[in-house]
C-alpha cells in the first residue's frame, strides 16, 4: 500500500518521532501550523478515526493518551488534539491520525 504514514512508522522514511507508545507514535508535522504541531499516528493501517473508533478502542485510547502526553511534553497544557476526517474536512492523508495544536510551546 502505497501510505506515507506507514512508511514512517515502519521506519522507511524519516520523520521527527517525539515519542511512542504500544499502537502509536508520534511526529512532529511536516509544515507546521502551530508553534506545536505534532500528529499522533497509529501503527497499524487505518483510513481515518471513524474506522480507528469502530475497529479497535484499545488502540483509540492509547492514541488519545499518547496525544495528551506529547501535548504535556511540549505545551503548556493548553492543546488541540484534531481528527481531520473525509476530504472535506482537509483530509489529505488518509490514514488515521490527530494533530496536537499549541499556541504555546513548553520553554
Ligand atoms: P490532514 O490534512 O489532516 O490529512 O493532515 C496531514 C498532515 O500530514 C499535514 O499537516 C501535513 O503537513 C502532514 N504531513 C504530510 N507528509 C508528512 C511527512 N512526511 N512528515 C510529517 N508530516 C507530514
Ligand atoms: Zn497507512
Amino acid at each position: 500500500m502505497d501510505c506515507i504514514f506507514c512508511k514512517i512508522t515502519s521506519g522507511e522514511i524519516p520523520a521527527t518521532f517525539v515519542a511512542e507508545s504500544e499502537h502509536a507514535v508520534a511526529f512532529n508535522d511536516i509544515n507546521p501550523t502551530q508553534p506545536v504541531h505534532v500528529l499522533v499516528v497509529p501503527r497499524v493501517h487505518y483510513t481515518d478515526v471513524a474506522h480507528l473508533a469502530v475497529s479497535d478502542t484499545e488502540a483509540l485510547a492509547d492514541l488519545i493518551q499518547l496525544g495528551v502526553k506529547v501535548a504535556e511534553m511540549t505545551s503548556t497544557g493548553s492543546f488541540r488534539l484534531q481528527f481531520n476526517t473525509g476530504a472535506e474536512a482537509g483530509q489529505t492523508v488518509f490514514h488515521a491520525h490527530g494533530h496536537i495544536t499549541s499556541r504555546t510551546p513548553r520553554s
